[in-house]
């Protein structure tokens, strides 16, 4: 499997440059495969492409516009197993982990997007006038590397279904299943134009894609960082923006609320994908008078579930961090943790992998919430548990971040925790364990971004909003 074409205009071309990008395995550290680099000739001819696809694209009816995702579905359902095995290569996810939240959940999203497609009222009529939405324009979709498919899958979806055309960045760290994608599409009858793929470093393609004067949307998801400097650049030309960006998400445990479920919320969130989730509930916290028993369960969900190695295994329950420099962070963050906190697992390197970049699952207990792990978006296995007084303590304590993405709060009841719930400045928060249902929006408050993501409130994002007074 190697690319050596990029996917622009509803074909397969040569891009402008003989530069590819090298894939490594995490877990091996081997390059598996090269893919085809574009570079900004490529970006101009793409995003030329999107935007002569647009006036016709935009004119669809949106049952038109179902049938298309409703292919790409099929297509992505078909070649299920080929994207399982590629996610597992290129970002090192673990084998269940991959399947359930890499893969299969992109095709509830997507499903579930179709279905709630009618909440959308392209045309609403009001005395003396109608507000018609329609697509954005062009979108240049900007996407990371930890779910690789899946935040293409959530732009892609919404803005297709909205009326609007796309020219996708993906990560180079991950472009792999984005190729596999851009096969998909293009055994579909999407028009040609409206979906064109060009590989790429940040600094180089996604400068040119996000600065374009024909790009009409950025729908960027990645670090708060990068997020910031986009955000500069679509201010200045005054485009539609959506932003996705980091987290640093906190996991309340009420005074009564079941310790052992709070736990393993954000034991699962530091293991599944090795943490390197922008949902991740890496501050844990709880009241001083509990510590003990949780700590308690920490050690007891360590015992029972943790095995680090190669995602190739199916018992293997956590796999490596993306990169040898994401290691090495990682790494020079649990070395601050030691100096500013108490270590209570792990924090050590994996001594049974001499290949591959693991990272031994690490929690630290009685962490100061101004502390460095505490504040900054480790994006690794580490968890901080914080210990509070009273319940206002608590709530302080998780909205004291420049973040606002995730959240989740544990209590005696539903209602108690729902309360506290209401009170957090951040994007979605979990009641008492509940399940994430995949039709519900995703986004952040503060700077964890701009914008709701999924469903039927995604696909808003990519309208514009006309008025058409009439009598
Ligand atoms: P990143 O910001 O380094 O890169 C994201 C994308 O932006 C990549 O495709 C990259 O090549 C591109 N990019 C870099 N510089 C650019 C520039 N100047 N112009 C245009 N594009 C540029 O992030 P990452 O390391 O790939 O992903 C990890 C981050 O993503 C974490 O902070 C995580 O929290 C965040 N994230 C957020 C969400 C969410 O839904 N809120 C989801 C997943 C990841």
């Amino acid at each position: 499997m190697k690319y050596d074409k990029i996917y622009i205009d509803g074909e397969w071309v040569t891009p402008s440059t003989s530069d590819v990008i090298e894939v490594e395995n995490p877990a091996t550290e081997e390059i598996f495969t090269t893919v085809a680099k574009a570079n900004s000739e490529d970006v101009d001819k793409a995003v030329e492409a999107a935007a002569r696809a647009f006036k016709s694209f935009n004119e669809t009816s949106y049952e038109e516009r179902q049938k298309y995702v409703e292919e790409i579905l099929n297509g992505i359902k078909e070649r299920q197993e080929d994207f399982e095995k590629v996610i597992r290569q290129e970002l090192g996810s673990s084998y269940n982990y991959t399947k359930s939240a890499q893969v299969e959940q992109v095709i509830k999203e997507m499903t579930l997007a179709l279905e709630n497609a009618d909440k959308v009222k392209f045309t609403e009529h009001h005395e003396g006038f109608d507000l018609v939405r329609e697509g954005v324009g062009v979108v240049a979709a900007v996407t990371p590397w930890n779910f690789p498919l899946n935040q293409i899958q959530r732009k892609l979806t919404c803005l297709l279904l909205a009326g609007a055309t796309v020219v996708l960045k993906p990560s180079t760290k991950t472009p792999v299943s984005a190729f596999l994608l851009a096969e998909v599409i293009d055994k579909t009858s999407l028009p040609k134009g409206v979906f064109n793929i060009v590989p790429g470093s940040g600094s180089e393609v996604g400068d040119a894609l996000t600065g374009h004067e024909k790009v009409d949307m950025i729908s960027f998801t990645g670090s708060t960082k990068v997020g910031r400097g986009i955000y500069e650049q679509a201010k200045s030309n005054i485009k539609n923006i959506h932003l996705e960006l980091g987290g640093k998400s906190p996991n309340i445990l009420l005074p009564k609320g079941d310790a052992k479920r709070a736990v393993k919320q954000s034991m699962d969130a530091i293991i599944n994908n090795a943490g390197q989730a922008c949902s991740a509930l890496t501050r844990l916290i709880v009241p001083e008078s509990r510590l003990e028993e949780v700590e308690g369960y920490v050690k007891q969900y360590v015992e029972e579930n943790v095995r680090v190695g190669n995602p190739e295994d199916e018992n293997n329950t956590i796999g490596p961090v993306i990169s040898k420099e994401a290691q090495e962070r990682v790494y020079d963050y649990i070395e601050s943790g030691k100096k500013e906190a108490t270590l209570l697992i792990g924090g050590g390197r994996v001594e049974s992998e001499d290949k591959g970049y693991y990272v031994e699952p690490t929690v630290f207990t009685k962490v100061d919430n101004n502390s460095k792990i505490a504040q900054e978006e480790i994006f690794g296995p580490v968890l901080s548990i914080i210990t509070y007084n009273d319940v206002d303590e608590a709530i302080e304590i998780a909205n004291d971040t420049t973040y606002g993405l995730y959240g989740a709060v544990f209590g005696e009841n539903d209602e108690e925790a729902y309360d506290v719930a209401k009170k957090l400045r951040t994007g979605s928060i979990v009641i008492n364990g509940a399940a994430r249902n995949p039709a519900a929006p995703f986004g952040g408050y503060k700077q964890s971004g701009i914008g709701k993501e999924i469903g039927w409130i995604g696909i808003e994002e990519y309208t514009e909003t006309k008025v058409l007074f009439k009598e």
